[in-house]
């Protein structure tokens, strides 16, 4: 087999424009043949971890049978080849080809990222992929990714995940003052203003830093993830729901000279094989959640409770704020504040006769 050797350089090296800053000018350069083509894709998961690790292996054996064997990528744990939270740049510099990882830890780069994971009170997973593919979303992710040399592709949901595990309880908004929670993107500037700390940390270290005091809380995923990071014996509470992320969305990351250099069919199935990995983890999400919480019922170490309505209603109120203040001074992530909230208005009197509606009455 032929050995595409990719380094950063090779696509001006060998006469092929790169791509401009313009959205969409990614078309392929390359005709479609018989060659083939070898990829590294980084991650921020454990090796094959259930649900988001096993996906993107998932992805790769779609890939490589889709395309009888033309497009191989060999996937990485976080820290395996790069630390789990250097996925942007090791694809964005061409380090390697691909990543998969989730858009909001990159909010220290380029905020508005955060869109295209999750936003706290925001679109469930349905909404999300509506609008990323027929609502403009996904076209403004592109525009957003451009400056970094970086292809956005959605590939993977979670769904709506568990409010977090908590080793006190919260009764009140005051219970949230001076708490120090594992919680990433908008949701930890959310709790830090209603008094907390949030901490960012790889789901890895979660388990040892709750068990040891180092922190008071965490979220992770949801039952079926966090039974198996363990999380249910290093504290009791188990707060429901994930205001904070309510279907997060995972992205594949493409390096845009490597992307460009794929002929039109292979760049066709990467592009279905992540859309059928989207229905895949959601699918194996359903299932696995379903199963795990059966677990944390019948655990007597556990107490699974929702959130007080006070706390929802004055996190809620505090998300607003923090969205709002985050498109002040920057035009490209007002627009995609404006796309992301006109579709999350009228969705919302969808959902609530639909989705909504019809789970109040099964119950
Ligand atoms: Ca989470």
């Amino acid at each position: 087999m032929k050995r595409r050797q990719f380094v950063g350089g090779l696509a001006a090296a060998a006469g092929v424009a790169a791509c401009s800053s313009e959205p969409g000018d990614c078309d392929s350069v390359a005709a479609a043949g018989d060659e083939r083509f070898e990829w590294s894709c980084v991650t921020s998961w454990p090796p094959k971890y259930p649900g988001m690790g096993m996906g993107v292996e998932n992805l790769a054996a779609r890939i490589d049978a889709s395309s009888g064997g033309r497009l191989k990528i060999k996937v990485y744990g976080g820290g395996e080849l790069v630390p789990a939270f250097e996925v942007f740049d090791a694809v964005s510099r061409g380090t390697v080809e691909m990543g998969h990882d989730a858009s909001y830890y990159h909010k220290g780069k380029v905020e508005a990222a955060q869109y295209f994971t999750t936003i706290p009170f925001g679109m469930n997973h349905l909404e999300l992929n509506g609008w990323l593919y027929y609502g403009g979303g996904l076209e403004l992710w592109r525009e957003l990714y451009a400056p970094f040399n970086l292809v956005p592709i959605p590939c993977g949901n979670t769904g709506v995940q568990m409010g977090g595990w908590f080793n006190k309880e919260i009764n009140t908004v005051d219970d949230l003052k001076g708490l120090k929670m594992r919680i990433p993107g908008l949701g930890g500037e959310v709790l830090r203003r209603a008094g907390g700390t949030a901490v960012a940390m790889a789901g890895a270290e979660t388990f040892t830093s709750i068990q040891t005091g180092v922190i008071d809380a965490a979220e992770w995923v949801g039952a079926y993830n966090d039974v198996a990071f363990g999380l249910h014996k290093t504290a009791r509470y188990y707060y429901y729901p994930g205001w904070h992320e309510p279907g997060p969305g995972l992205e594949t990351i493409i390096n845009r000279e490597a992307w460009k250099l794929l002929p039109a069919d292979l760049q066709a199935i990467v592009e279905t094989s992540c859309q059928a990995i989207t229905t895949d983890m959601m699918a194996e999400y359903t299932h696995g959640n379903a199963r795990a919480l059966q677990q944390l019922i019948n655990d007597p170490n556990v107490e699974i409770r929702p959130f007080p309505p006070e706390v929802l209603d004055l996190l809620e109120s505090i998300t607003r704020e923090v969205v709002a203040e985050m498109s002040e001074g920057d035009p490209l992530t007002a627009r995609i504040e404006e796309s992301y909230y006109a579709f999350l208005e009228i969705s919302r009197a969808n959902q609530r006769v639909t989705e909504q509606a019809y789970l109040e009455t099964r119950d």
